[in-house]
């Protein structure tokens, strides 16, 4: 195995065990490891002090593990198995909810790997080389680890992975090959779609904030902005809302919703889906909604992109305060990782005080616990939300 070797003092973080190592943190590489291979460090007295993937960019090390060991197919089962454990003692996986994530990257002591579960198929995810050098162990070390309950593996990480790398990735199936399956979320059916779908082809951190809504939905009229595959939808529904709109610019994703709340619940004339633009829609509506949830996509994928982020935060929850009926309830979201709690909370605030509403917090959302946060690792929170009582 390669090594690289640290300058002096910069082995601190990795002491408190943060999982990254920064260029400018290393001195020395006994030779330059291709993009993606395993290599060992050592500090500046050549002592080890942790193993991990190798790749071209700020991020030079992701960490894998901090005690000499091999990075092979019993390593991932090890780990694999730890985080299915993790899963099955968190409660989220059962007979009404089989859908969940058994990999959350550095959560999970893996950087740069994501792997979801629909039933009886995964969906796998690299973020970095060497996940995607690692691909095929892994869908071996994952089915030795979930045993018959897995039929499909389909690898999808052709918008994930660093495309200077040229790894000429493509999305296919590393295990069986089913396109469209049904799985259940506490108990609601909805198609995945994980050839074409967004991220893995659902949006499994909104689980816990999708129920929560449910005990609010009662006798509301509720609007759910940026609804994808409508997830937030349905559970209003189930939770006995009086009418329910799903909006999304995509008209694929409001395929989806539609085919979503027909599977759940079939001629239900409840539901009403729209493929329009969100400030666009909010501009024109004229339906007084007592629940709005607003979920859009990610506003900074960079911390230079920050400022028109949070500007685009409290245009967009303006409008929503402005239309909210009294005594309204706003489900409000952020999954910019690069946008954190205070800054969001903020923006947020800004728009309630340019719209002149009163507003008091409810809950404070967060993501849910099959999304865990390394401690060593804090960059790894990034879904925020808020529940708001607007007066
Ligand atoms: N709430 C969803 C996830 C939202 S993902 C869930 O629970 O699954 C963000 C969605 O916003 C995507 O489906 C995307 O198509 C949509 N979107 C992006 N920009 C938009 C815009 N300007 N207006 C409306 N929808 C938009």
């Amino acid at each position: 195995m390669k090594s690289i070797f640290l300058k002096r003092g910069k082995d601190e973080s990795l002491k408190r065990f943060h999982p990254w190592i920064f260029s400018g943190a290393i001195h020395h590489m006994s030779e330059e490891p291709v993009e993606g291979e395993t290599v060992a460090v050592y500090t500046s007295e050549n002592e080890y002090i942790a193993t991990g993937h190798y790749q071209i960019g700020s991020i030079m090390v992701r960490v894998l593990s901090f005690e000499n060991e091999e990075i092979d197919q019993s390593f991932y089962e090890r780990k694999l198995a730890i985080a299915k454990d993790v899963r099955d003692r968190i409660g989220v996986t059962g007979e009404n909810n089989n859908t969940y994530r058994l990999v959350h990257g550095e959560g999970d002591n893996l950087p740069g790997l994501v792997i979801d579960i629909y039933g009886n198929t995964a969906v796998m995810q690299a973020h970095s080389v060497g996940m995607h050098t690692d691909r095929k162990t892994i869908a071996q070390a994952l089915k030795a680890v979930m045993g018959d309950t897995l039929k499909n593996i389909f690898y999808k990480s052709e918008t994930t992975l660093p495309f200077k790398a040229e790894l000429g990735q493509e999305n296919g199936f590393l295990m069986g090959g089913d396109t469209d399956d049904v799985a259940m979320e506490n108990g609601l059916k909805f198609h995945v779609d994980w050839l074409r779908g967004q991220k893995t082809g659902f949006f499994v951190d909104q689980r816990d904030n999708r129920s929560l809504l449910e005990r609010y939905s009662k006798g509301r009229k509720v609007l759910n902005m940026f609804c994808y595959t409508g997830g937030f939808s349905f559970y209003a529904m189930r939770g006995g809302a009086e009418l329910v709109h799903s909006v999304d610019s995509s008209q694929k994703a409001i395929d989806l919703t539609k085919a979503n709340v027909e599977l759940n619940f079939p001629g239900d004339t409840r539901h009403e889906a729209y493929a329009e633009d969100a400030f666009k829609f909010l501009e024109q509506m004229t339906t007084p909604y007592d629940l709005i949830i607003l979920d859009p996509p990610a506003f900074a994928k960079h911390k230079d992109a920050l400022r028109n982020a949070l500007k685009g935060y409290t245009r967009l929850n303006k409008k929503a305060f402005e239309k909210i009926q009294q005594g309204g309830i706003l489900f409000t979201f952020s999954c910019s990782q690069a946008v954190n709690k205070d800054q969001f909370r903020a923006a947020v605030f800004t728009a309630a005080a340019q719209a002149g509403r009163n507003v008091r917090i409810l809950h404070q959302l967060h993501q849910p616990a099959d999304h865990p946060i390394n401690i060593y690792h804090p960059e790894g929170e990034y879904l925020k939300g808020l529940v708001l009582y607007v007066e």
